[in-house]
């Protein structure tokens, strides 16, 4: 009898288990995902509220919070590893921030123009709709602010303060996305995009919740019925940092058992297999959109200002000046001249992030801010680590909503993580009772579930 039909016939989880655990030793038998099968949209309620033991539930109904069960996912997960209540208060509570970071809107609107851009292949489109998501997340700041009579949000900045934050990552994202598209796009020769932001999620045996998986990309290779996994990433550290542990990433693990599954159950005889994933990584230039972006500073203006008159006599105000003087001169001259070719402050700040990316490469070869690595996958597709792991997970996903299992990080490193507060301080630093007040002030109710859901609308 063959494995899959043992597996099939197995008496219980138990049973079940056993079998894929003897089956790590046949890496042969592993390659194909048979058990696991994909769920198809509006397949199973979602988000569901478990029937917990009711006196929990209870509980959480008079702090005004719902408790959800969540799929497993990679960002999940790795929440999860940092701080279980953090995942306790995203995943299993739907608590979201109601104001993002500027890493978070980079990350938003980078991924958004790629993803466009791979659609469409069509720049202004892409800016469009990037633009379109900036005016969204003012209008949400600017409602926000209004229940507010100083306009303080709260994460504690001022409603302008947070905007100009939001409009700097904008366009940090904006340029960052375009330099990709221009200097490292795939080579359609020899590419082809089999689909993009595909959103998948399956069942696994013996592991209670779904899994899902976004995935950036799928690229097929021309001429092949090979498949690439493909995920963009933006990064403040050193790319080469990433690849150091990126075969071993659960991301890698997770994304590609959702779309082997994927290609086992809806593309079965299509002969397309996956064989390998390649990571984009691009790094978030030094450079802000600031008053540098300006076409004429106000500096600048009044130097102009004396150029225009020393234009007219010319020749007795230059040969006054001294060498110094006169490089600067020169030098000013330069940058008015430059400053008249662009259209607009974002022209410029394109130019100035262009700028920076080109000598950044050029500076460092080995260290450049864009590397793109492809790999190959050489091992089975579930492991007993793989497994044993999805199955911490699931229980994290599901079970009883009692903070104290969900224990906060002991070493606290988790709460400053790269440098940045942890968003849900506040109620770590709360009783039960003062939660109401600190989540109606801080948090809305979204599950990431709730999010996909609202995305593939
Ligand atoms: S503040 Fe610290 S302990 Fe609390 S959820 Fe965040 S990371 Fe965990």
């Amino acid at each position: 009898m063959s494995l899959q039909n043992k597996i099939m016939n197995s008496k219980g989880k138990l049973e079940a288990r056993e079998l894929i655990r003897k089956e790590r030793v046949e890496p042969a038998l592993t390659r194909l995902p048979f058990w696991a099968t994909i769920l198809k949209k509006g397949h199973r309620p979602d988000p569901g509220v478990r029937k917990f033991v009711p006196q929990e539930l209870e509980a959480f109904r008079q702090l005004g919070v719902n408790v959800y069960c969540s799929t497993i996912r990679s960002s999940g997960i790795t929440d999860y590893r940092h701080c279980p209540r953090k995942f306790f208060y995203r995943y299993r509570l739907g608590l979201k921030p109601k104001t993002t970071t500027p890493a978070l809107t980079i990350g938003i609107i980078y991924h958004l123009i790629v993803a466009s851009l791979y659609r469409h292949g069509d720049v202004q489109k892409a800016l469009a709709l990037a633009a379109q998501k900036g005016r969204d997340m003012e209008k949400e700041l600017q409602e926000l602010a209004a229940n507010n009579p100083l306009g303080i949000l709260p994460n504690g900045k001022a409603v302008e303060e947070q905007i100009e934050g939001n409009l700097k990552a904008l366009q940090k994202a904006k340029t960052m996305a375009l330099w990709a598209w221009e200097n490292h796009p795939f080579n359609l020769d020899k590419w082809e995009v089999w689909d993009v932001e595909k959103l998948i999620e399956i069942n696994f045996i013996s592991i209670v919740a779904p899994i899902r998986a976004r995935v950036d990309l799928i690229l097929k290779e021309k001429g092949t019925n090979n498949l690439y996994i493909v995920d963009h990433k933006t990064t403040n550290a050193p790319c080469m940092e990433y690849f150091a542990t990126v075969t071993r990433r659960l991301q890698t693990r997770l994304y590609r058992l959702a779309v082997e599954t994927m290609l086992y159950n809806q593309h079965k005889d299509s002969g397309l297999k996956v064989v390998g994933m390649i990571y984009d990584v691009i790094r978030k230039p030094a450079i802000s959109f600031s008053s540098q972006d300006d076409l004429i500073t106000a500096h600048s203006s009044q130097i102009a200002k004396k150029i225009e008159k020393a234009r007219g006599d010319h020749g007795k105000a230059f040969t006054a000046m001294t060498d110094i003087q006169k490089g600067a001169y020169r030098k000013r001259q330069k940058e008015i001249d430059r400053d008249s070719k662009f259209s607009s402050r974002w022209e410029k700040h394109l130019w100035r992030v262009k700028t920076w990316y080109d000598d950044a490469t050029k500076e460092s070869p080995s260290e450049p801010p864009f590397m793109r690595g492809r790999f190959r996958f050489n091992s089975p597709v579930v492991t007993e680590e793989l497994f044993l792991q999805l199955r911490e997970a699931s229980r994290a996903c599901r079970a009883n909503p009692d903070p104290a299992r969900y224990y906060r990080d002991p070493s606290c490193t988790a709460c400053n993580l790269f440098g940045s507060k942890c968003v849900y301080t506040p109620l770590c630093n709360s009783t039960l009772e003062g939660w109401p007040e600190i989540i109606e002030a801080n948090y809305e109710t979204k599950t990431r579930d709730q999010e996909d859901l609202e995305q593939e609308e």
